[in-house]
Formats: C-alpha cells, structure tokens, sequence
C-alpha cells in the first residue's frame, strides 16, 4: 500500500513539476485480484485509476521496460481506451501467459543494447504521437541488464543508462508529464543493480532539472 501511495504521489508531483519519481514502485504483474511474481499491488494501475478519479488525467501511457511482461498491468487496462499499455521484454521469460498490452515487444533472448535502442527508438515516439497521453508512467526496470539472475537480455550500463535517456529525451520533446518507478533488478552483484537505478535518478535530474 505504501508503494501504490508512493506512485500515486509521483505521478500528482510530476502533473505538478513535470517529473517526478518513486524510489519503488513498479509491481506489474499483480492483476485486479491477485498477485503474482513478487508483486501484490500494481501501484501503476492504482496511481492511473487514482489520478483519473481526481480529475487530474484523462489519458496515461505506461511504458514498461522491465524485462518480464507487464501481464497485471496489461489485464487490468484491456478494454480502457484511456490507458495505453507500452511493454517492451524478453519473449521467452516470465510470464508463460502474456496478456496482451496495446503494444508489445518481445525480444530474442541475449539481445543487446543496439537491438533494443533501435526497437525503443522506432516505436516509442509513435506511441507517444499515437496515444496523445497527459501523463506517462515509466518502469524503468533495471533487469534487462546482461549480469541479471533473472533476465535473459544483454543490455550493458551504458546500455541502460541510453535508454532511460531515451525515455526522458523523448516524453520531454512532447511536453508530457512524466512519473518514473524502478521496478525489477536482481543483478548477481547488487552494486550493478543500485548503479542502474541511481543511472536512472541521475539522468532524470539532467534531462529535467539539471
Ligand atoms: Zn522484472
């Protein structure tokens, strides 16, 4: 509950400041009355549905870049038009059942980080062009990285740092209020997963505040 407060108040602070981000979050494969896979509570969902019900948003991109499927996320929002539910992971990795989002990517396993900048790189703008969202919620998940015991992908720091770029670079040019979560990260050596995140915070602060 306290990671749904904390997402929910992300996103009220970035419709505020223009970003904002949650040091949490990011529990996408939780559905309306379940949870699975770590996750009990989807904050993203809650925050979305929180922020509509106050008026605040009519319309909300979520773009999750964890390595695993948003499945919960991607169940809660199917028949909502409002909501547009972006996932881009590794095809052959947890969830077996993927519900379907209104886009996803699923990548081959062991793809790099060319292979993955180029698919964010063509789909992302147009999404973001297509939906016309007043605020995006990004999963900056940290698990793509090559040395994760649960991901199969082989984004490099460098790598992972480009895409939150990416992300940011992007969401700015269209002028859209933007909420970030860390979601997944289990690096063999946790350093690699804190650098990940605190790459995360660092080029969110020089995209938007810096
Ligand atoms: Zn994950």
């Amino acid at each position: 509950m306290l990671m749904c407060g904390g997402t929910l108040l992300a996103g009220s602070l970035a419709l505020e400041h223009g970003c904002a981000a949650h040091l949490g979050g990011g529990f996408h494969h939780a559905f309306a009355g379940h949870g699975e896979g770590f996750c009990l509570l989807n904050d993203v969902a809650v925050a979305a549905r929180g922020l509509m019900a106050r008026g605040q948003v009519e319309r909300v991109l979520i773009v999750d870049l964890d390595v695993h499927q948003g499945n919960g996320t991607a169940e809660i929002f199917g028949d909502d038009p409002s909501v547009f539910t972006f996932s881009m992971h590794q095809e052959s990795n947890y969830p077996a059942d993927k519900p379907p989002s209104n886009l996803d990517l699923g990548l081959e396993d062991h793809a790099g980080d060319e292979v993955y900048l180029d698919l964010l790189s063509e789909h992302l703008p147009k999404v973001l062009e297509r939906h016309d969202p007043d605020l995006v919620f990004y999963l900056a998940g940290a698990d793509p990285y090559k040395d994760d015991q649960l991901g199969g992908l082989s984004l490099t720091l460098k790598g992972l740092r480009h895409r939150d770029r990416f992300v940011y670079d992007s969401v700015r040019d269209h002028q859209i209020a933007l909420a970030v979560v860390l979601a997944g990260g289990y690096a063999f050596r946790s350093e690699d997963t804190v650098a990940i995140h605190v790459a995360t915070i660092e080029e969110l602060v020089s995209q938007f505040v810096g």
